[in-house]
């Protein structure tokens, strides 16, 4: 296999497709040298049948917006791969998404289910709904027409869907409501449930509280704390607010937060109290970050991103492609030595080799945001045991999960100099197991 020939021919086939060809992109320079230990994947074409979805179910839904007006948007649910177990993944609602976006979130899903050791194959949906200013009842109608069509794609052995940008537990319970009704059947088929109706105690912490647990793991291979070390986080939404809360809770100091209008500055530390008075500006009131800054008196700056404040740690939380090759030198300069990625493919390929080069302690978001999915796949267990576990007993599953993640990713990864290379670790790690359980399966 050579990856540029690989690639080339992706993006003849599927041009237009930037997020998509990116996410392959990575993944095949990565696996290059393995795979080509092994001629049998060849032999089967296995590249090919990895990189390209098993199917893509694209979709119209139409809902009536509070004022009588019917509307259109589209929803699309990509089911990547299920070689390892049913297609698993989130939903995202954002007026960006479109099909490229969904089948490099797929694609990833697939390596980072992989890595969490729990039986899941990789997928992502969604839709360009714009969820931003719409009333409680508007989302209601959207989720509900949006499960018309795609309920008969989903179920608990075939695809088990999750909340993602712009879907948390609101959107998940008005799905799973909808679902429930079509189907006839009271299933685990979405994770991130309400507790009432079979979700999971930790499934809201899970992404955030599992990222800072895989830092924890990196800083420990240098011989370094979180007490006292500064961290600049972007985002505002679940993962955001649940890595700053355990990063407070670890005595770490959280300075920056933002959304998509830009991002606040608190050189004193968002504290306990403040944070709670994000989490309540953000779920409840459905806010601006902009607000805490007028609330709190600290700095404030519209259209940009956090990166160019001075952290030891950044912890990129909102989106793809929110770090640049320039804010990474910039963070570098700055002195930050440790990036974990709450986000999907958060950096760019440049920042990555600067981050790379610099030799800095760089996770991936396959490896580094497993936590959410993996709690997920815990909710799926508790679902079909009939059970729920105590948040003890879930937490501290999380911990060994992302402590197994860690661990691959310094196997797999580990340069004959000693530095880790986690990108590398997590994708051959990721790798190797889903092109076992498809060679064991013959071709399909
Ligand atoms: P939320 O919708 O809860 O929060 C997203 C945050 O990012 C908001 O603050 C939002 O601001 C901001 N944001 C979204 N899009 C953009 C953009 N284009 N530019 C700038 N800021 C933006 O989503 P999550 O916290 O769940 O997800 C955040 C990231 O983590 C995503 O990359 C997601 O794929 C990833 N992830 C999430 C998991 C989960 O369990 N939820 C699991 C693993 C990964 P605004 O409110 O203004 O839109």
């Amino acid at each position: 296999m050579n990856s540029t020939e690989v690639l080339n021919g992706l993006k003849r086939r599927f041009p237009n497709e930037p997020e998509y060809h990116q996410a392959v992109s990575e993944v095949l320079a990565s696996i290059e040298d393995v795979y080509n230990q092994h001629p049998e994947f060849e032999e089967y074409n296995l590249i090919e049948r990895l990189c390209i979805p098993d199917r893509i179910v694209s979709f119209r839904v139409t809902w009536v917006d509070d004022y009588g007006r019917v509307q259109t948007n589209m929803g699309y649910r990509i089911q990547h791969n299920c070689a390892i177990g049913p297609y698993k993944g989130g939903i995202r609602f954002h007026a960006s998404v479109n099909q490229s976006i969904l089948k490099f979130l797929a694609f990833e899903q697939t390596f980072k289910n992989a890595l969490t050791t729990l039986p899941m194959g990789g997928a992502k949906g969604g839709s360009d709904f714009n969820p931003k200013g719409k009333s409680d009842d508007e989302i209601m109608r959207f989720c509900q027409a949006f499960i018309l069509e795609l309920w008969r794609h989903i179920g608990p052995e075939t695809d088990v869907p999750a909340g993602d940008i712009g879907v948390g537990g609101r959107e998940v319970g008005f799905m799973f409501g909808m679902y429930k009704k079509l189907a006839r059947e009271h299933t685990g088929t979405f994770t991130g449930k309400g507790i009432t109706f079979g979700g999971s105690l930790m499934r809201p912490e899970a992404t955030g509280y599992g990222n800072v647990y895989f830092l924890q793991q990196m800083l420990a291979t240098r011989g370094i704390g979180i007490e006292g070390k500064t961290v600049c986080i972007s985002g505002s939404g679940n993962v955001a607010q649940y890595t700053a809360e355990k990063l407070i809770s670890l005595g770490a100091k959280v300075v920056t937060m933002s959304d998509s209008n830009g991002y606040i500055y608190d050189p004193d530390g968002i504290t306990r109290d403040k944070l709670d008075y994000i989490m309540h500006l953000k779920n409840v009131e459905r806010g601006r970050i902009r607000e805490y800054a007028e609330k709190y008196g600290c700095k404030y700056v519209e259209g940009a991103r956090p990166w160019g404040e001075k952290c030891d740690i950044a912890m990129p939380s909102a989106t793809q492609n929110e770090i640049n090759g320039e804010e990474a030198r910039t963070l570098l300069a700055n002195g930050c030595f440790a990036v974990s990625e709450g986000a999907n493919m958060p950096s760019t390929p440049e920042a990555i080799d600067a981050f790379l080069n610099a030799k800095i302690l760089y996770a991936p978001g396959k490896a580094a945001n497993a936590g959410g999915v993996s709690v997920s796949g815990l909710e799926m267990t508790q679902n079909s045991q009939k059970l729920s576990w105590s948040a003890e007993e879930v937490d501290s599953k999380l911990k060994s999960i992302m402590e197994n993640i860690h661990s691959q990713c310094v196997k797999y990864g580990t340069q004959p100099d000693g530095y880790v290379n986690y990108v590398k670790g997590a994708n051959i790690s990721g790798f190797m197991k889903v092109a076992t359980a498809m060679m064991e399966q013959g071709i399909l």
